[in-house]
């Protein structure tokens, strides 16, 4: 309970930051953390996960948006895991004298490339469809 408190006035704050900022609080609230939503040129946002709100008028569209938020989700944590490995394998070339073994570590880095461009491209088309 004392963790809720504490959470909820660290949302006021952020929330009167907001409104001397120029944002415009909304009637509406994020459905995951029940705080209203903000205005902010153009953009309607929930201050404490920072998603952004779309107004939908199916369910239908709700689970379209549902979806691509969830995959959005999905897409980072697998940059971020690529990232690190990216970042393991270069350290492990960095340390490694024997050409066969670079040349197994260089293969593995630029697959990890690969995978992680075509990631990329993936976010680029979901946002082209909009
Ligand atoms: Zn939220």
């Amino acid at each position: 309970m004392s963790k809720d408190k504490e959470n909820s006035s660290s949302d006021i704050k952020q929330m009167s930051t907001l409104l001397l900022s120029g944002a415009t609080m909304l009637a509406d609230s994020c459905p995951d953390c029940k705080v209203p939503l903000f205005k902010k040129s153009e953009k309607i946002f929930c201050p404490k996960c920072g998603r952004k709100a779309v107004y939908v008028s199916s369910d239908d569209e709700a689970k379209q948006i549902e979806h691509a938020h969830s995959f959005s989700e999905t897409r980072e944590m697998v940059q971020d895991i690529l990232t690190g490995k990216l970042n393991f394998m270069a350290q492990k070339l960095a340390d490694c004298e024997k050409i066969e073994e670079m040349k197994n570590i260089l293969q593995i880095i630029d697959m990890l490339i690969e995978i992680s461009i075509k990631i990329a491209s993936i976010q680029r088309n979901s946002w082209n469809k909009k």
